[in-house]
């Protein structure tokens, strides 16, 4: 028996009119990759408590549905490393109210695990892919896996998964555009650029590589890419079509103005901490209320601390928060 009561349905919200529907759950901070702008040493066990058990993820994915949540993302680290993925991709999709599961990769061994997790509920695939040059790839990531990791996502459409692809944008990179539209032209996926966004192990790696969104915004629409309507719950990335692509390319430039007032998203670290922006000063440790019988209790903590949740980040001020490097959090 445990004390719990289901608390009416409804969905966390802050005090700057913000609903929060879609949670992204990092389930560990290990990676295989050692991605220039995000661990360039690779992963240094950074000491780190144990990542979350199946049974906490399955208390959090709870709590957070029944707070309104209908979208989960995992991420990492690469979540992909994680034996017991499988699980958590099936407790996630059994939990009451979750509508999508998302996962963001960096497709390794993406054409043998793509069919199982599709099996355990997964809609939606986002893999990273920094360039189509494979020898590119490998400078990025010291990984020689660029072939690999393509035709896992062509797997992915044959089973009819919606997928992105993130690449983050470099300012010695932009000569890779007309290779990526190249490949956008019959390749039904949506490419999205991230601006380089600073973190604290790496202020001057943001300093030399960072360039705005802009420049990409201005050579599609020269190319007469469109962009297209948002929703009234879209996420951050302003999407653009073009009726000779299959493709789809999405911006998204969190230095740009109001980029904050459309955040829909909360996030959980590996460790069981929430996490209410991505370049907040903290994180909130929930873990000691990961149980069944304190799940009311957990609810009644996440309400509390949404209200902490400040209007916008202060990157423009140069403060990039607590976060060292984005494999803490899943970015
Ligand atoms: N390992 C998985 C992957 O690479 O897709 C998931 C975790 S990774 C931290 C999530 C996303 O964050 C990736 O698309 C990655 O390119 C992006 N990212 C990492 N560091 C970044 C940074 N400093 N600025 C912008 N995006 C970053
Ligand atoms: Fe690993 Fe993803 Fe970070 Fe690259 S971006 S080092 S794949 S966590």
């Amino acid at each position: 028996m445990t004390s719990y009561q289901p608390i009416p349905l409804q969905t966390l919200h802050d005090n700057h009119g913000r609903r929060f529907t879609y949670l992204r759950l990092s389930i560990t901070d290990v990676c295989n990759f050692r991605c220039h702008y995000c661990l360039p040493n690779g992963y240094q066990g950074d000491g780190e408590p144990e990542p979350l058990s199946l049974e906490e993820i399955q208390q959090t994915v709870t709590a957070f549905a029944a707070l309104g949540t209908r979208k989960v993302r995992i991420t990492g680290g690469e979540p992909s490393l994680r034996r017991d993925l499988i699980e958590i991709l099936q407790v996630v999709t059994a939990t009451a109210g979750i509508e999508q599961l998302a996962i963001t990769t960096n497709g390794y061994k993406l054409p043998q695990h793509i069919d199982s997790w599709a099996a355990a509920g997964l809609s939606q695939l986002n893999v990273s892919i920094d360039s189509l040059d494979a020898r590119v790839f490998k400078a990025i990531t010291g990984h020689d896996r660029l072939r690999e990791i393509l035709s896992g996502i062509e797997r992915a459409l044959e089973l009819e998964l919606p997928v992105k692809v993130n690449a983050v944008l470099l300012r010695d990179q932009l000569d890779q555009l007309p290779q990526f539209l190249a490949w956008l032209r019959h390749t039904p996926v949506t490419l999205r650029f991230i601006e380089l966004m600073q973190t604290g192990s790496q202020p001057d790696y943001f300093k030399r590589h960072h360039i705005s969104g802009d420049v990409i915004r201005q050579q599609l629409l020269q190319q007469g890419w469109q962009a297209l309507p948002r929703g009234p719950h879209a996420g951050p990335a302003q999407e653009y079509q073009h009726q000779e692509y299959a493709g789809r390319i999405g911006l998204i430039m969190p230095y740009s103005p109001n980029f904050c007032s459309s955040c829909n998203r909360l996030r959980i670290s590996a460790a069981g901490k929430l996490h209410l922006c991505l370049f907040g000063e903290q994180g909130y440790d929930l873990r000691h209320l990961l149980h069944p019988q304190h799940q009311a209790e957990l609810q009644q903590r996440l309400q509390q601390l949404l209200q902490l949740k400040a209007s916008g980040h202060d990157l423009h001020q140069g403060n990039s928060g607590a976060i060292r490097h984005f494999a803490m959090i899943g970015g």
